[in-house]
């Protein structure tokens, strides 16, 4: 890539200026300088600053440059003043600088118009003009205010060239006595501001604080039009972060192209024009730009470009050095704040897994484990895929960014798509650009933003349990190395709560299918027993009521004559599912064996559970049951017998046989009826102490 290295002047042009500006010229023109270097524009520039016959107004145009041009070449040819009177009648000249180095090239003046030229009006009265030998030359910038083309100071073009002839004489020994000791102290003062502003710097506690500091001093201290700042964010990653005195949308840069500049360019300030500065900032508009390496111990953190700027040696140097101060800051404030994010990212780590641990079911597990890495890498988008080993497909279990039926929907082969691939490699991947990338080189879909995406294989130990996709990063920036550790972390931990969830969720379905009849899908006695047995405790403790109901089918042994043992199995199903149906939400439903069923009814009096138990006698009698009209009543019906705690028993066995003692009460007044208990049954048939454990009967 061509590139030079920075041919800066040694001279600084606004000491020079100000140096001439200073002195007793013995005529009053107007001076610039120029040197051929600065092309064209230079030359207009400076014409413009020098020749401006009628105030406020431009120069007579192309064919004054022509004669000026015509001018400067031929001083500098010749290398001897040239001085002429213009067609309008202004006198300008031309004188070459000492042969020099890094003085410009020549010194142009004008402004004065010639007093025997036929344009020329009465001379100006003595006391309104300056002696003209006297009067300070003009500063370039400078314009004659308040003077008319009358106003304008006069000579012959004769006393000019003696003005000229005398200035060109005593030009070197100026230069030589005064323009260095000027340099000499604006170098002292920049010095001075230069250390000051690295105090500054070392105090910064931030980075936008630090790069504020900088801006500053550029504008401020070295008059700089136009600066860029760039940063890197990765070793293959740099971005544009500030820019001054440039509009942003122009300041495109071509990303790989300035990170392979920076690696194959040292720490020196590099001059880009023409192609070289074109490839690497495409859109921008700037004719050179001075590249200036951030680096600290060789490492390239980042750029400063100052665009548009012919720099003084001695002023690049002290930028160089305040970028060098910058480098170092940087370089620390990035360290601490790396370490105060890795610091929050490990607490903020240790409460996701503890609150993980808490989760007892996979789909909320699987939900929050993507919810935690999306917010931990601060993405917009994300899936959680779960491998079926079977199958041998991978599915989605969670999304974000994604509409979750949509998502559910999706079955990705295994060794198949990204995802795929990634779960059969057993390797994650970190992808900037995902149509360039070798890897992936497919079209990036409309539903993500960013080109930049990771992907990972969730394991414990090399058990593939699923695959982790993450894209579009909320500050639109690509996934880096640093987001792919951080996520590794997390999910090496957060995986193994799979395990544990599932373990707990199987310990559970174990535990309900030993609690659950198989047939009805009602609690069995077993449920029944422990939850009697806490609803007494309770109650005893709160001083609380409730009522059991024992229920059984009439002649249901005939029914299974009649209609047969699956029609028999399939009204004990009809049966169950009307009970739950027509308890309350609190009651508690249970196959207690055979054909009967047993209800415990929560805070529930025993005029209450009549109208439960009602209710279930009344809904199962008018139910259809296959073949039911064989039966002696004609309908399939039931008989319940409730019983109260306290009043009736204060244990379950005492319960139960109450309850029972009830039911048999129902079955031989006719069935198809509920009986409450009374303490007057309990004399016919008393509870055997011997056979009182009724519930294990
Ligand atoms: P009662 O009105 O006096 O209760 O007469 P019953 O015929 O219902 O009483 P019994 O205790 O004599 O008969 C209960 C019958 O319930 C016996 C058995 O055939 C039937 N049974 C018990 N468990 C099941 C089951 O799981 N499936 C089927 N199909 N029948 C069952
Ligand atoms: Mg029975
Ligand atoms: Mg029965």
């Amino acid at each position: 890539m061509a590139s030079e290295r920075a041919q800066n002047p040694v001279i600084d042009t606004h000491d020079l200026t100000e140096l001439l500006r200073q002195q007793p010229l013995p005529a009053p023109f107007k001076l610039a300088i120029y040197s051929t270097e600065s092309g064209k524009s230079g030359l207009w520039e400076a014409i413009q600053a020098v020749c401006r016959p009628t105030p406020g107004r431009p120069p007579c145009g192309e064919q004054c440059f022509h004669s000026w041009r015509e001018m400067v070449g031929q001083t500098l040819k010749n290398k001897s003043p040239v001085v002429r009177t213009c067609p309008k009648g202004f006198i300008g000249f031309a004188l070459p600088f000492p042969d020099h180095q890094g003085l410009p090239e020549c010194l142009i003046g004008g402004g004065i118009r010639d007093k025997n030229h036929p344009s020329a009006t009465p001379p100006v009265k003595p006391q309104n003009l300056p002696d003209p030998l006297v009067v300070r030359s003009h500063d370039k910038h400078r314009d004659s205010k308040g003077q008319t083309a009358q106003g304008v100071p006069q000579l012959s073009l004769e006393e000019a060239e003696i003005v000229v002839k005398r200035l060109y004489q005593t030009l070197p020994r100026l230069l030589e006595t005064k323009l260095s000791s000027k340099n000499l102290d604006r170098t002292t003062r920049y010095l001075d501001a230069v250390s000051e502003i690295s105090r500054d710097l070392a105090k910064c506690s931030d980075i936008e604080q630090a790069l504020n500091v900088i801006n500053q001093a550029f504008t401020i201290l070295f008059d700089l039009p136009k600066i860029l700042i760039l940063l890197k964010s990765s070793p293959k990653s740099i971005s544009i972060h500030t820019t001054l005195g440039v509009a942003k949308e122009t300041c495109q840069i071509d990303e790989a192209q300035l990170v392979q500049y920076l690696s194959e360019h040292g720490t020196e300030p590099q001059t880009l024009i023409g192609e070289s500065l074109s490839l690497l900032f495409p859109k921008l508009n700037a004719k050179s730009a001075c590249l200036i390496p951030m680096a600290e111990s060789a490492r390239k953190i980042g750029a400063v470009v100052l665009l548009d700027v012919i720099l003084h040696k001695r002023d690049l140097a002290l930028i160089g050095l305040l970028v060098g101060r910058l480098a170092a800051r940087l370089e620390r404030l990035m360290l601490d704040k790396r370490h105060e994010q890795d610091h929050e990212h490990s607490n903020r780590m240790v409460s996701m897994i503890s609150a993980l641990s808490l989760v007892d079911n996979r789909d909320h597990l699987f939900n929050q484990i993507l919810e935690m890495s999306v917010d931990l890498i601060k993405t917009s988008n994300g899936s959680l895929m779960l491998f079926n080993e079977t199958e041998g497909t991978l599915k989605i279990v969670a999304a974000r960014g994604m509409h979750d039926t949509i998502a559910r929907c999706m079955l990705v082969q295994f060794g198949e798509g990204i995802a795929g691939r990634v779960a059969k490699s057993g390797f994650p991947m970190l992808v900037n650009d995902i149509e360039r990338d070798s890897r992936t080189a497919t079209r990036n879909r409309p539903r993500f933003r960013a080109k930049s995406f990771i992907s990972l294989p969730l394991k414990i130990e090399d058990r593939l349990i699923g695959v982790l996709n993450l894209a579009d990063k909320l500050d639109g920036s690509n996934f880096n190395k640093r987001d792919l550790d951080v996520i590794q972390h997390f999910t090496k931990h957060a995986v193994l709560m799979v395990d544990r969830v599932t373990a707990l969720e199987q310990a559970r379905q174990f535990e309900k299918l030993s609690i659950t009849d198989p047939l009805t899908g009602l609690y069995n006695r077993r449920f029944l027993e422990s939850r009697l047995q806490e609803e007494i405790s309770r109650c005893q403790r709160q001083n609380q009521k409730f009522c059991l109901v024992l229920a059984d089918l009439d002649n249901f042994k005939l029914f299974n004559d009649i209609c047969g043992h699956l029609a028999g199995d399939m009204a004990l199903c009809k049966t169950a599912k009307l009970m739950s149906k027509t308890a309350r939400d609190m009651d508690v439903v249970t196959r207690y064996g055979g054909e009967e069923f047993c209800l415990i009814l929560p805070g529930t009096g025993k005029k209450e559970a009549v109208l439960v138990g009602e209710r279930i006698r009344r809904a199962i009698e008018f139910e259809t049951f296959p073949g039911e009209t064989h039966l002696p009543l004609g309908r399939l019906t039931i008989s319940l017998g409730v019983a109260a705690f306290s009043e009736d028993g204060q244990t379950s066995a005492e319960l139960i046989h109450a309850a029972d003692l009830a039911l048999y009460r129902a079955k031989d007044q006719g069935r198809n009826r509920l009986v409450t208990y009374d303490p007057s049954f309990a004399s016919e048939m008393p509870l055997q102490v011997e056979n009182s454990d009724y519930i294990n009967r």
